[in-house]
């Protein structure tokens, strides 16, 4: 099978082709990696730390040709790819302290004398599978904590985003990592079995359905694994926000890199008397996102997809309020869209359909706008947009989410904390920050007693 890779904005623009190696390929990459995992283990805190700082100056130094493949292979607006490139090394640099941190705890025996110790030691080859999305940044928030902790990793990217994830590997291997240490192995869905057949720790980010199949093909084997996976992430608008600084907001987050990111916006629920103001204020603001904002999605298939969903709301008796045609001109472009009077049962309402589309919806209080906001088991990220504490505070307790954010999009990630959704949006340990830490390893107890003792 040859693996092809396609500018979304020219897809006359052929980025890559290559062909995919196989899952015998990936056995066999996994075995190098292993073999390769003492030494670098054995290499000692200093050493990997000097290499994952090593990597983000690398990164650095080439961010402007990083830019412009992601934009190129992605569709990604240039502001958000130079912000994705700093954001990569950022987080080497981030994970680059790592090696140093305490790797367990010191307690005392129940009786007599002696140490007893907690210990963290690295599980062999991460296997890790990302989407094609952020296709530096994801690739690089799973391999920097796996490698500082003393595994080394082969790293399976999603078949879009292959040349940016080649390219980093050989930003590594410029940069000094050891052979073996992180490998980059195109594919697609056969290699990607084939690596979680292999690795003894397994990270996965993508869509629901191929991460369950992950999750249990990973779980059947017994190795420890993680899944983030996609969300239908709700925003709630309460009469008394600033309805500007909401609207701005959410479109950024309906139609900001096309609504491509797991944490973009898709269900506006407004509460009440914000509904009217909402949804003249969105409707201007979704109008002013442009091409520096938007982009392409990532295939015709999206594209299509998308707008079969619009047609088929509609046909259901939704209104569009802005957008839902496909411009006329080459690349694969949706117009930033919005709905209401979208059925209950509409797929828009139910699944996530991954571009700058968003359906507005009527509360009549705060409590149904949370069990709206809850009626998924796609519980990523929700946004709150209020000035009064009490609805803060109340959203807090209450949204079934990974991420609540208060006058804030639903979109935006920090990296130094822990990263990953609620119910179905999620599987196992939480991604970035300290909690990658304790996923790429496993406890161990120690006891320590004097020889000769009682
Ligand atoms: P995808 O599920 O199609 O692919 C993800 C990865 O899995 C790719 O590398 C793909 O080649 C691989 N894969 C496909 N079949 C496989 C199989 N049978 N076994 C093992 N691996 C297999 O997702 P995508 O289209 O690349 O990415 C978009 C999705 O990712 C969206 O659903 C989005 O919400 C989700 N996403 C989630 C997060 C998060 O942190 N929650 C972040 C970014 C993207």
């Amino acid at each position: 099978m040859t693996i092809t890779s396609l500018n979304p904005a020219d897809p006359a623009d052929l980025v890559l082709a290559v062909e995919a190696p196989g899952a015998q390929a990936v056995r066999a990459a996994v075995g190098r990696a292993r073999t390769a995992q003492a030494g670098w283990h054995a290499a000692g805190a200093a050493a990997r730390s000097a290499a994952l700082t090593r990597i983000a100056e690398a990164v650095e130094a080439h961010a402007d040709e990083l830019t412009a493949l992601i934009v190129r292979e992605v569709g990604k607006p240039l502001a958000e790819a130079r912000g994705e490139v700093a954001r990569t090394a950022a987080i080497w640099r981030y994970y680059a302290q790592a090696p140093f941190e305490p790797s367990g705890a010191v307690h005392e025996p129940a009786a007599g004398p002696g140490l007893l110790l907690t210990r963290r030691r690295p599980y062999g080859v991460a296997g890790l599978i990302t989407p094609w999305n952020f296709p530096l940044a994801i690739p690089t928030w799973k391999a920097a904590p796996a490698l500082a902790v003393g595994n080394t990793a082969v790293l399976k990217p999603a078949p879009e985003a292959t040349a940016c994830a080649l390219r980093l590997a050989e930003l590594a291997a410029a940069a000094g990592l050891p052979e073996g240490v992180l490998t980059v192995l195109p594919g697609g869905a056969e290699e990607g079995e084939a690596l979680v057949d292999a690795a003894d720790v397994v990270s996965f980010t993508g869509s629901t359905g191929v991460g369950r199949a992950v999750v249990h093909a990973a779980t059947g084997r017994g190795v420890p694994v993680q899944a983030e996976l996609g969300g239908l992430n709700a925003a709630l608008v309460l009469p008394d926000a600033d309805i500007e600084q909401a609207a701005a907001n959410l479109a950024a987050a309906i139609a900001g890199y096309a609504g491509q990111k797991c944490t973009a916006t898709s269900r506006v629920i407004a509460v009440g008397e914000a509904y009217e103001p909402l949804r003249a204020a969105l409707v201007k603001a979704l109008g002013l996102v442009d091409d520096t904002a938007c982009g392409p999605v990532i295939s015709a298939a999206a594209r299509d997809r998308l707008t079969g969903a619009v047609a088929s709301a509609r046909a259901e008796g939704a209104t569009v309020l802005t957008g839902g045609a496909v411009p006329e001109r080459a690349g694969w472009y949706v117009e930033p869209t919005l709905l209401a009077d979208v059925p209950a049962e509409h797929p828009l309402r139910r699944e996530e359909f991954f571009g700058p589309i968003a359906v507005l919806l009527p509360a009549a209080d705060l409590d149904e706008a949370i069990a709206l906001a809850n009626d998924t088991p796609h519980s990523l990220a929700t946004s709150v947009h209020s000035r009064s504490l009490d609805t803060a505070l109340a959203a807090a307790d209450r949204l079934d989410a990974g991420m609540i954010r208060v006058n804030a999009p639903s979109s935006g990630v920090d990296f130094h904390l822990p990263f990953g959704g609620a119910k179905g949006a999620s599987h196992g340990d939480r991604e970035q920050g300290r909690a990658a830490l304790d996923f790429y390893t496993a406890s161990r107890t120690v006891t320590l007693l004097p020889a000769g003792g009682a």
